[in-house]
C-alpha cells in the first residue's frame, strides 16, 4: 500500500499560497551530474498550479549564461506571462555581465513586460564589491518602483553585508532571500522597515526565530526557490512542497496566511482587500 508515488494523494494546503521565489530556464547540473538542465515556463507553471499556488514572483535563470541572447531571455519571460498574466510577477535577473553590455538599464528593460522587480545574486555577480554599480541599479529600482530580491548566504552575500544598501534605499522593498544567516537578516530587518525575508531553504528553527520576532510581522514571505528546491529532496517534489507549506502553517500558526499570501502583496505594494 502506498508504494507507488504516483498514487499518493497529497492533501493540499487549505490556504492560498503565493510563492515569492521561483525560477525557470537554464539551471545548474543536478547534483553529481555535469550537464545544465532546462526547466520550461510550462512545466514550472504546471508544477506550481498543482501545488495550489495562486501567484508567484519569478526570474529567469538563463540570464546567468552570458551567451544566452537577451531576446530569448525576454521570450522566456513572455512565455510565463502568457500562461499566468495576472498571477506571475516578473523580476528581471540582472547579472553584472548583462549590466556591462548596456549604457542604461532602461534599454535592458524596455521590452513590453510589466516588470515588478530585479533579482541580484551576489555569489554569481559581485554587486557588493562594486557599490557604484549596485547604487545605480538601486536608484533605477527606486525610480521605476521595482522591488529587489537579493540572494543571501555564501561567502559574498551574507545578509549583514546588505545593511548599507538597504538603509540607503528605504523606498525600495528588498527581499533578503533565504535570510541567511538568520540573526544577521533579523538585525538588518529591525533597522530597515523596507526589508522583507523570503523563507526559501530556511530551516524550521530559523523560521521559528523569525516567527518570534514582532518587528518582522508583515515582512516574511513564503518561497520555494524552485528549481533549486528540486535538488535537495528525499521525497517527490509534490510531497516536499506540500510538506513545506504545512511546516510554515505549523510554525507560524495564526500568522500563516500573512506569510503564505498577504505579505507578498505588501512587498509589491499591491492593494489588499
Ligand atoms: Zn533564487
Amino acid at each position: 500500500m502506498g508504494t507507488d508515488r504516483a498514487t499518493v494523494v497529497i492533501d493540499k494546503a487549505p490556504m492560498q499560497v503565493h510563492d515569492a521565489h521561483v525560477h525557470f530556464g537554464w539551471w545548474n547540473p543536478a547534483p553529481g551530474e555535469t550537464a545544465n538542465r532546462y526547466y520550461s515556463a510550462e512545466q514550472t507553471f504546471r508544477f506550481l498550479r498543482e501545488q495550489g499556488v495562486e501567484s508567484f514572483y519569478f526570474s529567469v535563470s538563463s540570464a546567468q549564461d552570458p551567451s544566452w541572447p537577451h531576446a530569448k531571455l525576454l521570450d522566456e519571460y513572455q512565455a510565463m506571462l502568457s500562461l499566468a498574466p495576472t498571477k506571475a510577477y516578473p523580476f528581471y535577473w540582472l547579472t553584472d555581465e548583462r549590466f556591462a553590455t548596456i549604457s542604461k538599464l532602461d534599454t535592458l528593460l524596455s521590452a513590453d513586460i510589466p516588470w515588478r522587480g530585479l533579482k541580484l545574486h551576489n555569489e554569481e555577480s559581485d554587486w557588493l564589491g562594486h557599490p557604484e554599480r549596485l547604487w545605480r541599479v538601486m536608484a533605477f529600482a527606486r525610480e521605476r518602483g521595482l522591488a529587489v530580491q537579493f540572494h543571501t548566504g555564501g561567502n559574498r552575500s551574507d545578509a549583514g553585508r546588505y545593511r548599507e544598501v538597504c538603509k540607503a534605499f528605504p523606498e525600495v522593498h528588498i527581499d533578503l532571500a533565504h535570510g541567511r544567516p538568520v540573526q544577521e537578516a533579523l538585525e538588518v530587518a529591525r533597522e530597515c522597515p523596507n526589508v522583507f525575508i523570503d523563507l526559501s531553504f530556511m530551516d524550521e528553527e530559523g523560521m521559528a526565530v523569525c516567527a518570534r520576532e514582532p518587528s518582522l510581522s508583515g515582512r516574511l514571505l513564503f518561497g520555494s526557490d524552485v528549481p533549486a528546491f528540486y535538488d535537495y529532496l528525499d521525497t517527490s517534489p509534490d510531497e516536499a512542497y506540500q510538506a513545506r507549506i504545512r511546516e510554515v502553517m505549523t510554525v507560524f500558526g495564526t500568522q500563516a496566511s500573512e506569510v503564505l499570501t498577504r505579505n507578498a502583496r505588501s512587498f509589491l505594494q499591491i492593494d489588499t482587500k
